[in-house]
């Protein structure tokens, strides 16, 4: 296919000849008023109504027992971490083929990555690939799972659901629960995703969710804790605010806590986001379902949600035949007013990561050398 003819059809998808960005955040409710509800009452920060009402809404949406805010979703990740238990010298299973935050919280525990492959059809972790690698190199001993050729400790496995479409999400936890690892779901793009009914981040212990500005739905930055365990959600909540115990006015603080806790404007903008998520994911939808008519018979492979899942489609995908293609892809569209961006730089290609334990890649590979982002925000 002649990519004039795509960069065409995208400028025609989004009814402009300008420039199409990759994802634009949409604040078409009622944004401005809780805005200015926060300002007129001076409840910018800490405090405030919102916050309480976020946690309680997202928990409500996602069928999550309790929902912890935090200022981004990677420090809602490092909670995750910390909350299952996951030390440092410890080894933490998660995907080459994720966004570089996943691996930073896995850092900051003092943990160490080791890379499983990933689906072709999910783009997320493979349980195929996370079975073998264990069947191989893993052994159950008295003091949890552990790696046989490192001698470390496997605490915690951390699939992420990338672009929005949902990993193989119950076979993971199958394992996870099988080996006993504990499972963290980085649900960072996955907001209104869910796996056969069940929204993602809720299968495991913890799930992080993230609403920096490029995600389906923002409240400028900040993320959230998803628990089916209330009392767990409650410990989370101590911890991401200085772990205070609750007096009129003493400062009292029973353990090492963090100040992730997110800001009352910032909860206020996710309050009326999520008033209009369906209609904005409905919307993605539409974007995507015109991209999977327009290549379908095109060559080129466009990036459908899988089997029994319902993807938030955060960011649409195609597939070139080649890296070559690829880069020619990204210099055409690029260069005609059409944003296109290739996926992240592999996690095992970073100089930080260079010495940690994988296996072979070869689907992360494979779909690295191909794949490119389209243009993806809602038309609404
Ligand atoms: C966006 C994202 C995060 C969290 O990012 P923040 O910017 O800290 O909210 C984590 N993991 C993945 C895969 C992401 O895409």
């Amino acid at each position: 296919m002649d990519y004039r003819e795509i960069t065409d059809f995208i400028h025609q998808l989004y009814g402009t000849e300008d420039f199409v960005p990759l994802s634009v955040p949409k604040f078409v409710g009622n944004e401005k008023k809780y805005l200015e509800e926060c300002i007129d009452s001076t409840f910018v920060s800490s405090v405030g109504p919102f916050v309480d009402r976020f946690e309680e809404e997202i928990a409500r949406y996602t069928g999550a027992a309790r929902a912890v805010v935090c200022v981004n979703g990677t420090s809602a990740l490092h909670v995750a971490l910390m909350l299952v238990g996951v030390e440092r010298g410890d080894e933490v299973l998660t995907q080459s083929l994720t966004f570089i935050a996943t691996c930073n919280a896995i850092s900051y525990t003092g943990a160490h990555p080791v890379f499983i492959d990933v689906d072709r059809e999910t783009l997320g972790l493979s349980p195929d690939a996370l079975s073998a690698w264990l069947e191989k190199y893993a052994a159950i001993t008295g003091s949890g799972c552990r790696n046989r050729r490192t001698g470390r400790r496997i605490k915690a496995c951390v699939p992420m659901h990338t672009f929005g479409h949902p990993a193989r999400i119950t076979e993971i936890a199958a394992i996870c629960e099988q080996w006993g690892i504990e499972l963290v779901e980085d649900a960072a793009e996955s907001i209104g995703s869910r796996y056969q009914g069940q929204h993602t981040g809720t299968f495991g212990k913890v799930g992080a969710l993230s609403f920096n500005g490029n995600k389906t739905l923002t409240t400028g930055g900040g993320g959230m804790l998803l628990f089916n365990d209330p009392e767990l959600g409650a410990w989370a909540k101590h911890l991401t605010t200085q772990a205070k115990v609750p007096h009129r006015w003493e400062f009292r603080h029973d353990a090492v806590g963090y100040n992730y806790r997110m800001p009352n404007i910032n909860a206020a903008l996710g309050c009326a986001q999520l008033e209009n998520l369906d209609t904005l994911i409905e919307s993605k939808r539409e974007v995507a379902a015109e991209y999977a008519r327009f290549f379908e018979g095109s060559g080129l492979q466009f990036v459908r949600e899988p089997e029994g899942c319902r993807s938030n489609y955060w960011l649409n995908a195609v597939l070139l035949p080649s890296r070559e293609e690829r880069d020619a892809f990204l210099e055409y569209t690029n260069d005609h007013g059409v944003m296109t961006r290739p996926v992240w730089e592999l996690m095992t290609d970073l100089p930080m990561f260079e010495g940690c334990e994988r296996d072979a890649q070869q689907v992360t590979r494979w779909l690295a050398d191909r794949l490119v982002n389209l243009p993806s925000s809602p038309r609404v």
